[in-house]
């Protein structure tokens, strides 16, 4: 490659909105790859789909991570740039979405005005394009690699089983992590998310006719509604704890009286010590409530990206965007989690909501607006060069 040049923002952000067309196309093929989570043969599909394109642009293969020993699903694509003796900038994404297989027959891919629609469009293959985009025009403008690993998984969607271990790896390596994921509303971005914790509470209790000897029985959802209405409380003092009872399901016949009930209840906390304290509260609180034997099983699943975390980021990323000439969209806290909660809780640098403007995930009305992916993948690519740069 030829000697280093310095980058020049407004050249970047030109070269990218030229790429504008190319990038849509790309999204294009992307998207009709469809990739649900527990698709093996699709995800695979969509995988090869992805690493071509990559290929094509950052001109070197990616690493395919192993299938996930469990279940055999594919696991997902890592391209490692740059001096190996320079610590990385992660940009991470993930190609699988909650669409079923099927989903482009009645809702294909489309672009009308500026508005790209088509599942996963938005969450997140519209982000993995602006990554790759951003990557490649650094290469070209700069003559050599960004020191970047840039790590896509296959199954986000479902609490990444496998991949989240490799996610954990990848950030204790990199310098700062710059997650892919969709913007929040008019294309904020985010600078935290809540932590998730989930339970699966049963309760026993002794079945019998519901007529004809109903005290002979101990009733087990009597007891686990009881239960529930108790944890309820726990989430009642504090308005950044969410405490959402799911999926419940009990009993065997209408006259019997149930000898099972089982509840899950999801769990949105803003910090890891209200984590912590909520998973020993509701042991306490279901311990002295039931009557019943009862079992817990469930716990903390992904730790809170934490706003101290993400403080230097954004402030990276508002100097980026003034450099680009480009306005602050602002940023946000939000109750939804990502794989940018494993990079802050390894203790990384963690920015989030770097990916696609638009909106609509996980819904019909999933939307991308294109005239955004330029700007995103310059604001991407420079500052991950002034990472780069201040690592140096
Ligand atoms: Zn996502």
């Amino acid at each position: 490659m030829p000697a280093p040049q310095a980058l020049d923002p407004q050249d970047l952000l030109h070269r990218l909105t030229d790429a504008t067309p190319a990038m849509v196309t790309d999204l294009e093929r992307l998207v009709r790859a469809e990739s649900p989570s527990l698709d093996g043969d699709a995800l695979s599909t969509c995988r090869t789909v992805l690493a071509e394109i990559g290929t094509r642009l950052l001109g070197t293969a990616p690493t395919i991570l192993p299938n996930d020993p469990g279940n055999g699903r594919p696991g997902g694509l890592l391209w490692q740039l740059g001096p190996a003796d320079t610590q990385p900038v992660l940009l991470l994404g993930h190609f699988d979405t909650v669409f079923p297989k099927g989903t482009l027959k009645h809702r294909p891919f489309l672009v009308e005005g500026t508005r790209a629609t088509g599942p996963g469009v938005f969450d997140m293959k519209a982000g993995l394009i602006q990554g790759l985009y951003a990557v490649a025009q650094l290469r070209e403008l700069t003559g050599q690699d960004p020191a970047v690993a840039l790590l896509a998984t296959a199954d986000e969607e479902i609490g990444s089983p496998a991949g989240g271990r490799v996610v954990t790896q990848w950030a204790r390596q990199c310098r700062a992590a710059l997650v892919l994921e969709g913007a929040a509303d008019g294309g904020g971005l985010k600078h935290a998310r809540k932590g998730w914790s989930f339970y699966d509470i049963r309760v026993k209790g002794i079945a019998a006719h519901a007529g004809l000897e109903p005290d002979k029985g101990r009733n087990a959802l009597s007891d686990l509604a009881k239960i529930i209405v108790a944890l309820e409380s726990l989430a009642a003092q504090d308005d950044r704890i969410t405490l959402t009872p799911t999926l419940a399901s009990a009993g065997t016949t209408q006259n019997t009286v149930p000898d099972r009930a089982q509840v899950t209840v999801d769990v949105r906390v803003p910090d890891i010590r209200t984590q912590q304290e909520i998973d020993t509260a509701l042991h306490r609180v279901v311990a002295e409530t039931a009557r019943l034997p009862f079992e817990i099983t469930g716990g903390p699943n992904r730790p809170p990206l934490e706003q101290a975390r993400a403080a230097d980021l954004l402030v990276t990323a508002r100097t980026c965007l003034d450099e680009l000439g480009l306005p602050w969209p602002g940023s946000a806290a939000v109750g939804g989690i990502s794989d940018g909660n494993l990079c802050a809780a390894a203790g990384t640098p963690t920015l989030d909501g770097l990916g696609a403007v638009g909106g609509g995930p996980h819904a019909d009305h999933e939307w991308t607006d294109v005239t955004h992916m330029p700007q995103r993948a310059a604001l991407v690519a420079l500052m991950v060069e002034r990472l780069g740069a201040a690592a140096r």
